[in-house]
């Protein structure tokens, strides 16, 4: 497919966002991939680098039907610049082993600004629980 919009128009940030949409859209849906699982609950709790300071906590509840089973939450940092949260991998293993709950923790692997040009790794840390019910 041609992209008519001249990519000159697109900063980096859009750029990397327009690459991902395409990634997950084109993914197949979780009931779909995996068939067994009815049920997934994703907490989210989001830390500075040391793991220390806890900077939010986001609760969601995917609908299998219509979630992609690539599996990515984006950080917290709003000046992060592709940063996310990759959550695949961890699902994909959660279901193989017919695991109820999975857990860990992810640095973000993007990038952010310190004054006014440098980019310094985001590194932000991300510790999450999946809740998975199956037939
Ligand atoms: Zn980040």
């Amino acid at each position: 497919m041609q992209v008519m919009m001249s990519a000159r128009k697109l900063n980096a940030r859009q750029e990397y966002r327009l690459k991902q949409r395409e990634r997950i859209d084109g993914s197949p849906l979780i009931a779909k991939k995996f068939p067994r699982l009815k049920g997934l609950r994703v907490t989210l709790m989001y830390y500075d680098t040391k793991g220390v300071t806890k900077n939010g906590e986001m609760k969601c509840k995917m609908n299998v039907e219509h979630a992609r089973s690539e599996l990515w939450f984006s950080c917290s940092a709003g000046d992060c610049l592709a940063g996310d949260f990759n959550l695949s991998a961890a699902l994909a293993s959660a279901v193989a082993g017919h695991h109820k709950v999975a857990a860990g923790e992810i640095r973000c692997q993007g990038a952010r600004k310190r004054g006014d040009r440098e980019r310094v790794p985001c590194q932000a840390l991300l510790r999450y629980r999946l809740n998975l019910d199956y037939d």
